[in-house]
């Protein structure tokens, strides 16, 4: 038996000579700006819980009646008896928030994306990636039998080339898929251009939304931020970042979400989230409705956050957003001074080769409402001084 299975620990192995592997380390208690990692009080600056939403009360309160009123599980996939009453209401809510004809909720973003991208091209069709998108449109890409297309990140010229080029083929349909933000360098989906090109070429136009949700538009996404709510035809997002939650989502015309949930695999073949996740949805997305001070929160820390990194010396890429990359360059100095950040109680992730490339390895930090001016200087006042110590500034 153990023979049969070395093979997991030698590639384990070799993972870890090159520093690949991944450090787990646990909360001991909700995810909010202090937080307690393994035992150590922590500044929390790497969390996708932008809004401070995730150990919200009215959150935790919606959760726990709903559990009263429905139990602990949907009992069965969404498809066959698992979709109860209060999912519907939350439908009818992200549609409302999106401002499109219907909407539908998955497991998970990435459920989403692996379940739906498949169902929507085949043979005879194009989809056109970014080269950044994230890991689950790179899979549901996978999964299909479709012709693909990568443009360099963001090149719109190269975007347009491969459009024009798929025109001479003559394909049944091409679909331009994209991040919304980038969530290694924060930087916004150049979406005008994108929509327009799209246009021009008659494409369709797919975008996760991420991490823009609850941070872009006045906390409504990607869609309202460019005035673009009707031209993007799949919209793809999270419960799992700023709305603090959990789940998947889809927004579009009312022939998408019919068609999505008859053919989608991850909806079809899956159970429902609980019903407590969709209450605490509903009260996420209430919140966010009436409480625009919380999105502005969010910005007034980033800028700061983001001025004074910046003055200090350090490289914040492209960022545009609450994700603000601190890129050190080499792999093992990104992570000296994750290790240091840790050591003075900063909670922050270093982001290395592959998922970056080998010159670029950065730390990532992300904003959060909930982060006070004294938080922001307690790091800033350390990010100097280690910044310094590492001849990283
Ligand atoms: C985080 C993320 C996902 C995954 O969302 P989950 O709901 O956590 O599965 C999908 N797409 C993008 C672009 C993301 O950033």
């Amino acid at each position: 038996m153990r023979e049969m299975t070395e093979f997991l620990r030698r590639e384990y192995e070799e993972m870890e000579k090159q520093g690949l592997t991944w450090t787990i380390r646990s909360l001991n208690g909700p995810s909010q700006p202090h937080v307690k990692v393994e035992g150590k009080d922590c500044l929390m600056l790497a969390s996708n819980n932008y809004l401070d939403l995730a150990n919200d009360p009215r959150l935790k309160e919606a959760a726990i009646k709903a559990i009263e009123k429905y139990g602990a599980g949907a009992g069965s996939d969404w498809s066959i008896a698992g979709t109860m009453d209060i999912h519907i209401e939350l439908y009818k809510k992200i549609a409302k928030f999106k401002n499109t004809e219907d909407a539908i909720t998955f497991q998970t973003g990435f459920a989403a994306n692996s379940g739906l991208i498949p169902q929507l091209a085949g043979k005879g069709d194009l989809l056109v990636s970014d080269e950044l998108n994230h890991g689950s449109i790179i899979d549901g890409v996978r999964l299909t039998k479709a012709d693909r297309a990568v443009y360099p990140h963001s090149d719109m010229a190269a975007l347009e080339k491969i459009l024009e080029d798929a025109n001479k083929k003559d394909y049944r349909r091409v679909i331009i898929l994209t991040d919304g933000v980038f969530s290694m360098d924060g930087d916004i989906a150049k979406m005008k251009e994108i929509c327009k090109l799209a246009d021009e070429y008659q494409a369709l136009v797919y975008v996760d939304d991420a991490h823009g949700e609850g941070v872009l538009g006045d906390g409504h996404g990607i869609g309202k931020h460019f005035n673009l709510e009707k031209e993007i035809h799949f919209q793809i997002g999270t419960f799992s970042k700023a709305f603090g939650s959990f789940g998947g989502m889809l927004a579009g015309s009312r022939d998408l979400i019919l068609f999505a949930y008859n053919k989608a695999r991850t909806w079809l073949l899956s159970a429902a989230f609980p019903p407590h996740v969709a209450a605490a949805n509903i009260a996420a997305l209430d919140i966010v409705e009436k409480e625009p001070d919380r999105v502005k929160r969010l910005w007034d820390n980033t800028k700061y956050f983001k001025k004074e990194v910046e003055s200090m010396g350090y490289d914040t890429g492209n960022s545009e957003t609450p994700i603000i990359p601190l890129i050190v360059g080499e792999s093992k100095k990104a992570k000296r001074l994750a290790d240091k950040m840790y050591d003075e109680g900063i909670f922050a992730l270093a982001i290395v080769y592959p998922m970056v490339a080998r010159d670029k390895a950065r730390i990532r930090v992300q904003m959060n409402a909930g982060h006070t001016k004294e938080d922001l200087d307690f790091a800033l006042e350390k990010l100097e001084r280690i910044g310094k110590e590492l001849k990283i500034i």
